[in-house]
């Protein structure tokens, strides 16, 4: 079997356009430009790179995008005082921090700063609640990218046992809430797992966010199961220079795999569409106006 490609790039830019054509109802009905404020600390070289490529694509769906970009060795007072400041601007109906933070700062504290309705990351422990509650919230980007991939390639999620490797509270935790939402059998692996291949065979839906290049191989997966690889690791090519690839050995998955997502080009441009779409939400039910499907 040779798996289906799922694209995530060519559907992350649907719902890219989608997010746009919302913009220009709100600005053309009521006035309003979705705001998306960024808050960037230090210099990390990935950070920077993830921190540019929201901004222009804020700036592209026609949102207004506000990048505080601040030194490494901010106070926690200074970055505390900057989001209460967001928190009250009504331009910004979005705020994100970017993840990692310098050592110095408690990124709990600082993600719990945050005013929950401008939280278009999730993060904030008031979502985070209401995702586990199954009430209305705030849904991080990466999970719910993969699981909007999901519904669109295998429809109705009911009854499916879905195995997500990793427990991490951007990816893994949330991910599994979505998915239990969605009336699935949930298994959440982590390291401690034991024997990890013989829990991962017995899944339809695999999602991987480990951080570990290539460590979910095809002989892990049932014939015909749905893999989502979350995972994005630089490793060093043989003939020099590097390459990105994911938690999963893309060949020996897709070899069995009824569909996979490939990395890069899946779940990543995904997340970055629904950060947009999260924001255009926070802009709408700000105003208290109907939201984006
Ligand atoms: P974390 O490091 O926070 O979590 C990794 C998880 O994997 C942990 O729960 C850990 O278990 C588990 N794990 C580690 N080693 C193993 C193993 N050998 N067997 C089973 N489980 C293991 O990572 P994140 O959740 O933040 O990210 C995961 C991956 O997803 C990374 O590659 C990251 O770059 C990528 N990512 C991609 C995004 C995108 O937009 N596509 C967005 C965010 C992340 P334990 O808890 O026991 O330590």
């Amino acid at each position: 079997m040779t798996a289906t490609v799922i694209d995530g790039k060519a559907f992350a830019a649907k719902v890219r356009a989608k997010v746009g054509e919302h913009v220009t109802r709100l600005k053309a009905d009521h006035g309003l430009t979705p705001g998306l404020a960024v808050v960037l600390v230090g210099e990390d070289p990935a950070s920077q790179v993830y921190v540019r490529s929201k901004g222009k694509m804020t700036v592209e769906v026609g949102m207004a995008s506000f990048e505080h970009k601040l030194p490494a060795d901010t106070s926690e007072d200074a970055l505390l005082t900057l989001i209460d400041q967001l928190n009250n601007a009504p331009e910004v109906h979005g705020i994100l921090v970017q993840l990692p933070l310098p050592a110095h700062l408690d990124s709990d504290l600082v993600i719990n700063s945050i005013a929950p309705a401008k939280d278009v990351d999730g993060f904030h422990i008031s979502n985070v609640g209401l995702l586990g509650t199954g009430q209305k919230s705030m849904v991080p980007c990466t999970p719910l990218g993969s699981l909007m991939m999901l519904r669109d390639h295998l429809g109705d999620l009911s009854g499916k046992s879905a195995v997500v490797i990793g427990r991490s509270n951007i990816v893994g935790k949330p991910m599994a809430q979505l998915l239990l939402g969605d009336s699935c059998t949930v298994t959440i692996a982590h390291s401690r797992t034991v024997d990890l291949p013989a829990v991962t065979r017995q899944a339809d839906i695999v999602v991987a966010a480990v951080g570990r290049p290539q460590m979910v191989t095809g002989d892990w997966i049932k014939p015909g199961a749905t893999v989502i690889d979350v995972g994005i690791n630089r490793i060093d090519k043989p003939e020099g220079g590097t390459r990105l690839v994911g938690d999963c050995d893309y060949d020996s998955c897709a070899a069995v795999a009824g569909a996979i997502t490939p990395v890069p080009g899946g779940v990543g441009p995904m997340t970055i569409a629904c950060l947009l779409a999260n924001t255009v939400t926070a802009c709408c039910r700000a105003n208290a106006l109907s939201e984006p499907e």
